[in-house]
């Protein structure tokens, strides 16, 4: 059975808990353990598929098909262990189960009370899996003391409770805040946020504390003292310029060797940390700097397109050079002209999206890059608005557009070069939606496989000719009009297995212009990046020499 690592927040949001987990996961993997992560999340939405981008950042989709919170995205890029259904779940989801059980009559007509029935839904959750592998590392969502996060917090108390002694832990994460008045640090929120989670019967064996300044052990001492754990569990979190310095800068802190402390484990197997080194190295030492523009709607807030961001990252790792990244918000352009706004990039990417605003603008950046050979990578939405530029500017189909624009609009503007799918095969199964499908499960959503053509720049690129790779849209690509799309030099370099769906497209006579229906942000990693953003970014490079 895993041992469980529960990491819980306080004091205030955002203090890096995912990341923590993220790196201690890769800590403990370095150590010859095998691991799996988990993210609760208290709100009520039943998944973050429906959640606007604004609200929530990106929605990260797992190989079966799941759309879970961003912090699954970090999990994986750290552990590269593949993220699934079951390692993600809100209230929401609990409550619904909960609610349908109930429906079923499978409580035999009892009244169904958050303690047991919610919180031992939570529990069969955690339980999920817990034989495959040595640590389960378990996230919670918000801070202690949400209202929405109690039956979690109660569950997981209930949970290491049943199990027995010495297989659970918990780490919580809070801040020291610093008094440049006095110049301290102070340590009375994390008093008073460990004195909350006490009172819901948890017992934390591990403090991580983010803080600005080195913390004295006068200080370490005192928390150690007040919060009732050992000092060496005090553990310093500080503020890193890459993210991916966490590993070793937690090492360096000694987090992994307060876990398997607490955890009894000794002799300790000796840390391997030659990946993360090399990754950290590959961050700062790079050659050079390419500019480049991603074309979006979500432009305000960068969370929306974490893994595109972090993939990029990647792919200049594996170039060794810095990647400076421009947001360009596409709406501005729907209306002006685009041009001079993405003068001087060395490579434009056009990210995946949802509706039609925006979207004009980012036809004029596929057509900029097409015309002035700027390389081009097109993602999901991106792809489809290359292909309609295509159609619009090159096939003289002038009308084309998306059906996805017509539906919004509730009238026929577009010729449907992009249509709303409604049957496709997955594996030996057939997939059928229809209209009035609850809007959460009318997506061609997971991993589908690819077949590339022998001799494309994409075969190329990845070295095979079938691929795997991870779909979230409604709306495909029309092979209708294929044929003349190719004889206009657009080639349908990817296709689904059954030659039904346009996986990828590039342009011939064009240096790197390739869009992709699918999404491979979300598998690329810092130690395996991947290969299209590898390429991307050493096209990139290239157009760099040539200005
Ligand atoms: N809105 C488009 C579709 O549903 C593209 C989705 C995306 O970019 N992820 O097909």
């Amino acid at each position: 059975m895993a041992r469980y690592i529960f990491i819980t927040g306080g004091v205030v949001s955002s203090l890096g808990k995912g990341l923590a987990s993220a790196a201690l996961g890769a800590l403990l993997q370095a150590r010859g353990f095998s691991v799996r992560l988990r993210k609760l999340d208290p709100y009520l939405n039943v998944d973050p598929g429906t959640m606007s981008p604004f609200e929530h950042g990106e929605v990260f989709v797992t190989d079966d098909g799941a759309e879970t919170d961003l912090d699954l995205g970090h999990y994986e890029r750290f552990t590269g262990v593949p993220a699934r259904m079951t390692d993600s779940v809100s209230s929401g989801r609990i409550y619904s189960n909960v609610l349908e059980r109930e429906r079923r009559g499978d409580y035999l007509g009892k009244t169904i009370q958050v303690v047991p029935h919610v919180t031992n839904e939570i529990k069969e959750f955690l339980a999920i899996g817990e034989d495959e592998v040595d640590f389960m590392l378990c996230e919670i969502g918000g801070t202690v003391g949400d209202i929405e996060g109690l039956p979690f917090f109660e569950a997981i108390r209930q949970f290491s409770h049943d199990q027995p002694r010495g297989r659970c832990i918990f780490m919580h994460l809070t801040l020291l805040p610093y008094l440049a008045a006095s110049g301290e640090l102070k340590t009375k929120p994390t008093q008073h946020s460990v004195k909350e989670l006490q009172s819901i019967g948890i017992a934390p064996d591990i403090l991580v504390c983010r803080s600005e300044h080195p913390i004295p052990d006068k200080e370490r001492e005192k928390i150690a003292l007040f919060c009732n754990v050992r000092k060496e569990a005090v553990v310093a979190a500080y503020d890193l310029k890459s993210i991916y310095e966490a590993p070793l800068a937690y090492h360096h802190e000694g987090l992994d060797q307060a876990v398997l402390n607490a955890f009894e484990i000794s002799p300790a197997p000796r840390p391997d940390l030659g990946v993360w080194r090399d990754v950290v190295d590959r961050t700062h030492n790079t050659d050079g700097a390419v500019n480049i523009a991603i074309v979006g709607k979500y432009v305000q807030l960068e969370d929306a397109y974490k893994s595109i961001k972090e993939a990029l990252t990647h792919g200049g790792m594996a170039n060794r050079v810095k990647v400076n990244v421009e947001w360009v918000d596409a709406e501005v352009f729907d209306t002006q002209d685009l041009a001079s706004r993405l003068e001087g990039f060395h490579a434009i990417l056009v990210p995946g999206g949802f509706g039609e605003r925006g979207t004009e603008g980012k036809i004029k950046a596929a057509q900029f890059a097409r015309e002035r050979k700027i390389p081009y990578l097109g993602i999901c939405l991106g792809m489809q608005l290359a292909v309609i530029e295509a159609a619009r500017n090159i096939a003289g189909i002038t009308t084309a557009g998306s059906e996805e624009f017509d539906h919004e609009a509730g009238q026929k503007r577009f010729e449907p070069v992009v249509y709303h799918l409604k049957e496709w095969v997955q594996g030996n199964t057939k997939v059928r939606r229809k209209p009035g499908d609850s809007k959460g499960g009318t997506m061609r959503l997971g991993a589908y496989d690819a077949v590339l053509k022998e001799g494309s720049k994409i075969a190329k690129i990845y070295g095979t000719t079938t691929i795997e790779e991870r779909h979230r849209h409604r709306y495909e690509v029309d092979i209708k009009y294929m044929d003349q799309l190719e004889k206009c030099g657009l080639h349908f370099s990817g296709m689904s297995p059954d030659g039904r769906l346009p996986e990828i497209v590039e342009w011939a006579d064009h240096p790197w212009f390739i869009g992709v229906q699918f999404h491979p942000e979300l598998k690329s990693k810092p130690f395996a990046p991947h290969p299209i953003f590898a390429d991307f970014v050493r096209a990139a490079i290239e157009t760099s020499r040539l200005v």
